[in-house]
């Protein structure tokens, strides 16, 4: 097993909806995640749960590792409970939690400063429950018929644009490299790094445009060795990482 240690910046060109699920008294239907007062200051300002970008991640994985022709449960079978596959093995199932814990994403600088005390605003801040979001109106549309539904005009919070936050994973991967080859990454590794470089939306209202984004490795360590994060594009390309990859643990 080696320890694994990851930091990155999820930046969005776009606004971004994650749901609460919840509304705002009578004003909002549907509310974004903020964070506690963990970012300081008592403003709650927009963040990104570790939740919502592991289940994003983990569904770019699993198609990769599945177009890599690697051995997964059967489609829509989430319980590998013998032998548990690659995604079950980092991402859990409902035999084991999975080796990797996603913290939430919260927001860097310069936005962080909204929730500082010094921003000058903060009486004001700390009670404006939309900081850095804006609200918009919807229909819902009933889906058989295409029409407006009676008396459904929603209401969706949605954060501001191009908002950067920062995050990080943390777990355990497995040791196995790619057969007959001594390169620096774990298998494991690699599928969550390109896995993480393919999620390009995150959040609801995509089909609105919303939840545009990229994720940026900033520091990756195994085993609490260097970083990384700037050999990754010439370790992805090398070629040996796909060719190995057919040796590895193969559907077949
Ligand atoms: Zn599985």
């Amino acid at each position: 097993m080696r320890a694994l240690e990851l930091s990155y910046h999820l930046d969005f060109t776009t606004s971004l909806h994650v749901g609460t699920g919840m509304g705002f008294t009578k004003m909002v239907d549907e509310t974004i995640c903020r964070a506690g007062p963990a970012l300081g200051g008592r403003a709650r300002l927009p963040c990104v749960p570790g939740s919502s970008v592991k289940g994003k991640v983990r569904s770019r994985c699993e198609a990769l590792a599945n177009s890599l022709g690697l051995r997964l449960c059967e489609k829509g079978e989430r319980v590998c409970k013998q032998s548990p596959c690659i995604i079950c093995r980092l991402f859990g199932s409902a035999y084991n939690p999975g080796r990797l814990r996603f913290s939430d994403a919260l927001l860097i600088e310069p936005w962080r400063r909204f929730a500082r005390p010094e921003f000058g605003r903060e009486a004001e801040t700390a009670r404006d429950p939309f900081i850095l979001s804006s609200v918009r109106m919807g229909n819902k549309l009933e889906r058989a018929t295409r029409t407006v539904e009676q008396d459904l005009l929603f209401s969706l919070e949605h954060t501001a644009n191009r908002l950067q936050f920062g995050g990080s994973i943390q777990g355990y991967l497995d040791d196995r490299t790619f057969a007959g080859d001594a390169l620096t990454l774990p298998v494991e590794a690699w599928l969550l790094i390109v896995g993480l470089r393919l999620v390009d939306k995150l959040g609801g209202g995509r089909s609105r445009g919303l939840g545009r984004c990229c994720i940026m490795i900033s520091s990756l360590t195994l085993d609490g060795g260097e970083n990384l994060a700037d050999d990754l594009p010439a370790i992805l390309l090398t070629d040996e990482c796909l060719l190995g990859l057919s040796e590895y643990e193969t559907s077949s």
